[in-house]
């Protein structure tokens, strides 16, 4: 199978009605159009086997996965998909490997009405690069320097999940229970794209990303870019019912800094907070109010009895010692 008939076969289909396609795969450019005034949001994300998966997992779960993580940056944008491109490095053109990772891809696009509409595709060790392009109305994107003084701190779903399965997956010790109950949260994240946008829908939400890399560290990224520090009620994190059999440092640990759990970590003024909990409800999603953003710089986390627990706010970074 030469490289035409790998993106004929797998990568070409036929265009989805009331799309923003104009021109799809097949020409040295790809056509979109945007809905008229609206802004262009755009964000890249690559899978590296190795280092964001295991050699060998599962071509439908990868699929899912590299676009996922691409449309939760849209949800923590507040932007309605429009489209993506592949990139894709194949060690070989494998015909059942590429129609599963494809199933996965195309099943998660379908879903969001969010076409492939071009990419390349190249010999090599295996990569997995995808573009999406989205949509906001201008001024209601959720940057991560929108966050204010006083703002109240909020989170989608719960957190460490993902982190149980991997630890489960690697066999360490401290991990219990059973892995076939969080393996979803690590393999098929699911991008809080209704949420997004009602967030952005939402007058008095300021700032939101989605949480990659652990709660705290990801918190930390909103706090530099918007000059403010935050306290979080540790007690007022949901804890899903998978971690609630572990000790309690190691629950503490998968909640404030486990990665993978791509939900959404937003700010809104306290007078938006019923309009948040009804933009959650609209989005079937649980909104849980974590904390608040203070004037003063750092971060504060409190147990249930209001004492300080160490924190810091360093998230995963590739290229840390
Ligand atoms: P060019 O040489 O003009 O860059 P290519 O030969 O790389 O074009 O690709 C041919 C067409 O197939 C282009 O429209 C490109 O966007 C598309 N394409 C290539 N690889 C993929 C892929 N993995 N998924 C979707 N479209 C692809
Ligand atoms: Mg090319």
């Amino acid at each position: 199978m030469g490289e035409f008939e790998l993106i004929a076969r797998h990568f070409t289909r036929p265009s989805l009605p009331d799309s923003a396609v104009v021109l799809g795969v097949g020409d040295d450019g790809a056509l979109l159009q945007p809905t008229p005034g609206h802004q262009l949001v755009i964000s890249t994300d690559m899978l590296v086997e190795g280092r964001h998966f295991f050699a060998g997992a599962e071509p439908e779960t990868l699929g899912h996965k590299a676009l996922a993580v691409n449309l939760s940056d849209l949800a923590a944008m507040g932007a309605r998909p429009l489209g993506f491109t592949l990139a894709l490095a194949l060690p070989v053109a494998d015909d059942a490997w590429l129609a599963a990772f494809a199933r996965g891809l195309f099943a998660l696009a379908d879903a969001h009405g969010c076409p492939l509409v071009g990419g390349d595709t190249t010999r090599g060790p295996l990569n997995l690069c995808i573009t999406v392009f989205g949509e906001v109305r201008p001024g209601r994107a959720l940057r991560r320097d929108a966050a204010h003084a006083g703002d109240e701190l909020w989170l989608s779903g719960c957190t460490g999940e993902a982190r149980l399965a991997l630890a489960l997956r690697r066999g360490e010790a401290w991990a219990t229970g059973d892995v076939a109950a969080v393996a979803d949260r690590m393999d098929r994240p699911t991008p809080r794209l209704a949420l997004g946008q009602a967030l952005a829908a939402t007058p008095g939400v300021h700032a939101a990303l989605d949480v990659s890399d652990g709660l705290l560290g990801d918190l930390g990224h909103i706090l530099r870019a918007s000059h403010l520090g935050a306290e979080i009620d540790l007690s007022s994190i949901p804890v899903a019912p998978a971690l609630r059999g572990l000790a309690p440092e190691h629950q503490r640990d998968c909640l404030l800094a486990g990665g993978d759990d791509y939900e959404l970590l937003f700010t809104a003024e306290a007078a938006a907070h019923d309009a948040v909990l009804a933009a959650g409800r609209m989005a079937g999603v649980a909104v849980t109010r974590i904390g608040r953003l203070t004037l003063e710089q750092g971060l504060h986390v409190r147990d249930a009895q209001g004492q300080a627990i160490h924190a810091t706010v360093r998230g995963f970074d590739h290229f840390a010692d």
